[in-house]
């Protein structure tokens, strides 16, 4: 068999590694650390976690990452393995020891008589051969530009600017309305595509002051570089003036709330979908390096998201990633260059678990493609699926940001039945997503 040549041995390449060499395929396996390095890594070793040692909660029933944990456990996963045998006590998150997780990956790949390891980092992305590149949020500058050349530069960004993201169906609608400012749209779609959620003056400055209070993060040394131009956080832009967001993302002009149509908003905060399923909203505007708790706090102040679910929090990072609605298929082929795949965090998902999922599910369609076999992806019901279908097609390509996964990326289930518990919903969710995805690991 043709071997599989993967770069990056992170949480992707790695478990991408273990899964086409488990299938029978010879894997190279091209590692730049320790001869190159990044700011956030420490050590040569693989599948190195650089800040959390957490891979989050291990819940498979009421939980979609828990759910992923599943899944990938299923799938015979080394990172899950490693991950369960290096368990710290952490209640009901799975939390690791983080050196001896990554000396277990390690050695495991190592020992492995069908993956080859070679110290070297990768510049250019060949025309021959079959190849994964999985180099993650921090892939090294001159592979940066040698995939830019390729997808064009516009489609690689170098920093997520992320805005909290609430579950539609957590906004209350008798405060918020769906209107696009000044009705602009050809569509009914187009003209409502926005939710809106108005502020008096009282309750704007109130607003503010929350976010000049909030505990922020800080930027790790050496993530500075490049940062600031167009995605200004929210809070940032409160310090400059009191008034700049209301003539920011937050102006109220172009807008008439319905539930109060002669009096006029002081500011409105508008949402904007973030999926084809029209389940996910972004807040929009609203990067920001708040920490998390703050975050919660502060955007349940606005009218309308008081009581808001929030499929994730906003964020400011340093993070290596491609438009991948527009440039990988399905099976996470580049479209230009189909003899090359992506996976893990330069794909476009976040975080350890999601990173390694999409590692694992390129590894098993990139082998059984070189065993002339075509692997479809897991059904967007499973956890694994939902992801994937959420990078390469059911995101708003325009407004494409890192993506963790959450039970919004799932087909809403009881669309036509009587309303269940969320708990209970989640359950559904789960107990769907398990009998689909054994039924695409039998294929
Ligand atoms: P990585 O794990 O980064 O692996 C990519 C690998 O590719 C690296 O080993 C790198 O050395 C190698 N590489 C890069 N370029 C080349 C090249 N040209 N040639 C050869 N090899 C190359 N996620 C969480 O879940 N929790 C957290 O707390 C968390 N904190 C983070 C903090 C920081 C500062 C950063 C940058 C990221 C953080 N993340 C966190 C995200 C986390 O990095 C990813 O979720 C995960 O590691 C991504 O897996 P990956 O395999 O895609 O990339």
């Amino acid at each position: 068999t043709q071997e599989l040549h993967i770069v990056g041995g992170g949480m992707a390449g790695s478990e991408a590694a273990w899964q086409a060499a488990s299938m029978g395929v010879p894997v190279v396996l091209h590692e730049m650390r320790p001869k190159v390095g990044t700011f956030a890594h420490r050590t040569g070793s693989f599948a190195e976690m650089v800040c959390s040692n957490s891979f989050r909660s291990d819940d498979d029933e009421r939980n979609a990452v828990g759910l992923l944990h599943w899944e990938m456990r299923q799938a015979g996963g080394l990172i899950m393995r490693m991950a369960t045998e290096h368990q710290l006590p952490a209640g009901g998150a799975l939390a690791v020891d983080r050196d001896a997780f990554a000396e277990g990956v390690t050695q495991a790949l190592r020992d492995h008589p069908l993956i080859r390891i070679v110290d070297a980092e990768i510049t250019e992305l060949p025309q021959d051969g079959a190849w994964i590149f999985a180099t993650g949020p921090l892939t090294s500058p001159a592979l940066a530009e040698a995939i830019g050349t390729v997808t064009g530069a516009e489609r690689l960004a170098f920093f997520d600017a992320i805005a909290p993201i609430v579950h539609a169906d957590s906004i209350d609608m008798t405060v918020a309305w769906r209107q696009s400012r000044y009705d602009k749209g050809e569509t009914e779609e187009e003209r409502t595509a926005y939710i809106n959620c108005p502020m008096d003056k009282a309750q704007y400055e109130a607003f503010i002051a929350a976010m000049l209070a909030a505990d922020k993060t800080e930027f790790h040394e050496g993530e500075t570089a490049g940062y600031f131009d167009g995605c200004l956080p929210i809070e940032v832009m409160a310090e400059r003036g009191p008034e700049t967001p209301r003539f920011g993302p937050m102006k109220p002009i172009g807008l008439t709330n319905p539930h109060n149509p002669d009096v006029k908003p002081y500011a409105v905060v508008q949402l904007r979908r973030d999926n084809k399923l029209g389940t996910l909203y972004n807040i929009v505007g609203f990067q920001t390096k708040m920490k998390y708790g703050a975050q919660t706090e502060v955007f349940r102040m606005i009218p309308g998201l008081q009581d808001a679910a929030f499929a994730r929090l906003g964020g400011i990072h340093r993070n290596t990633f491609l438009n991948s609605p527009t440039l990988l298929d399905d099976r996470m082929r580049l479209r230009a260059r189909p003899n090359i795949r992506f996976a893990g965090q330069v794909t476009g998902v976040e975080g350890y678990v999601e990173s390694a999922a999409m590692g694992l599910l390129a590894g098993r369609m990139a082998a059984a493609e070189l065993l002339g076999r075509d692997l479809p992806p897991p059904p967007a019901d499973t956890a694994m699926g939902a992801l994937v279908t959420h990078i390469t097609g059911g995101a708003e390509a325009k407004t494409f940001q890192p993506m963790n996964v959450n039970f919004g990326l799932f087909p809403p289930i009881d669309a036509k039945g009587g309303r269940r518990g969320r708990k209970d919903r989640y359950k559904a969710y789960t107990d769907r997503a398990k009998e689909a995805f054994t039924a695409w690991l039998a294929m």
